[in-house]
């Protein structure tokens, strides 16, 4: 349904085309991979449907509603509170059914390649997203190989394992995982949360529950924890769509939020750098973001620019503090996700400005780190 002219993979570098239904992951020339979609939504029907992600469906680049992997997640719940006196809407996405939002890019990915017909795949990930892609995969029956760092937290190894998942721990950074994993999906199919484009197909999803949940209209501005940025171009993703329908007359302010342990993204953008800078594997307390070199960094920059966002960095003590703060008031999140509470604490916000944050994975990821205080390995 969704193979014609306004619906085609493009490379990023070279701009080929190809059918959305190709089996490839990568470019021939080795160009990362988007994706061009004509997303469309019907009111009446969204509001008539399930409090689901799948309530957008037309916005999903999904053909056959047969395909579709999903445990009815989504629609998370969206609430207001107040730090520090300030307020502030937080979106619940820790509350998937692994744990973390990676559910939604899982969900959307998964579905797209029980389409296409691919029984065996590989990923990688420093715990989470590997979590995500192993259960939705385990309820497609897909063979799935999950790359980790050796580092990876024993909660999220043993989550996976779970699933039914082959494991394979990697020795060195997360950098190294990641080649590995590259190498491996040379003959296999690549369902890597930050290079597969259908991914962010469901991440999307955040802004249009955002939208739906504020009454059909945009806050002025979200704190995205990011390393690979899945989250914050998905979000921007989302918001694109609704923009492209008129259905929203603005993208908010789009602010990524990094550990100053691991800043390439802030580097490249408060030094205007054109590549990469180098950074040093740190012990790091948000594991979920020590992202060293994260591929679709000019892509995220590009967005920040669009959207007059910027990108904030924190400390482990901040995080560490803001973790604290926000479970005494019941949320028990893990410490990647107290990032964007602790930015949210340094955030000269205006009067009436609305902000939306995610709490992006649960408090119970990490518990076995918690109770060591170990600090996590950066990539
Ligand atoms: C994956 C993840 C993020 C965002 O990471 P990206 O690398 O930007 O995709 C944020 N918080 C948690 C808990 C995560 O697992
Ligand atoms: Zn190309």
């Amino acid at each position: 349904m969704f193979n014609d002219e306004n619906n085609h993979l493009f490379c990023q570098r070279c701009h080929q085309k190809y059918l959305l239904n190709d089996n490839r992951w990568k470019c021939a020339c080795g160009g990362m991979l988007d994706i061009s979609f004509n997303a469309t939504f019907n009111l009446e029907k969204i509001k008539a449907s399930k409090p689901t992600l799948w309530r957008y469906r037309e916005a999903i680049p999904i053909d056959n509603d047969d395909n579709i992997i999903s445990f009815d997640e989504g629609f998370t719940p969206l609430i207001d509170m107040k730090i520090n006196n300030k307020r502030l809407f937080i979106k619940l996405d820790q509350l998937f059914i692994t744990g973390t939002y990676k559910d939604r890019g899982a969900s959307v990915l998964i579905s797209k390649i029980k389409e296409l017909g691919i029984q065996k795949i590989i990923e990688d990930s420093s715990g989470n997203a590997g979590s995500a892609i192993a259960a939705y995969c385990a309820k497609a029956g897909i063979d799935c190989n999950i790359y980790v760092p050796e580092s990876t937290s024993v909660a999220k190894v043993t989550q996976i394992e779970n699933y039914g998942a082959i494991l394979h721990k990697i020795a060195g950074s997360r950098k190294q995982t990641a080649d590995v994993a590259a190498k491996a999906a040379e003959f296999s199919y690549y369902a890597s949360h930050y290079r597969n484009p259908f991914f962010f197909q469901g991440t999307k999803t955040f802004a249009f529950e955002i939208w739906e949940q504020l009454n059909f209209n945009v806050p002025d501005t979200v704190l995205i924890p990011t390393g690979n940025g899945t989250l914050f171009i998905g979000t921007y993703l989302g918001f694109k769509d609704l923009l492209n329908n008129n259905l929203i007359n603005k993208i908010p302010k789009l602010v990524a939020i990094q550990s100053d342990k691991c800043d390439p993204i802030y580097q490249m953008f408060t030094q205007n750098l054109n590549e990469l800078p180098s950074i040093d594997q740190k012990p790091i307390l948000a594991e979920g973001i020590g992202i060293t070199n994260p591929l679709r960094v000019k892509q995220i920059i590009d967005i920040i620019k669009e959207t007059s966002g910027y990108v904030m960095t924190v400390s482990d003590d901040e995080i560490n503090k803001a973790l604290k703060d926000i479970a005494t008031q019941g949320l028990f999140v893990e410490p990647t996700s107290a990032s964007s509470i602790a930015a949210f604490n340094k955030y000269n916000m205006s009067k009436n400005e609305i902000i939306v944050l995610p709490i992006t994975g649960h408090g119970l990821k990490t518990t076995d780190k918690l109770v060591k205080k170990e600090l996590f390995t950066a990539n």
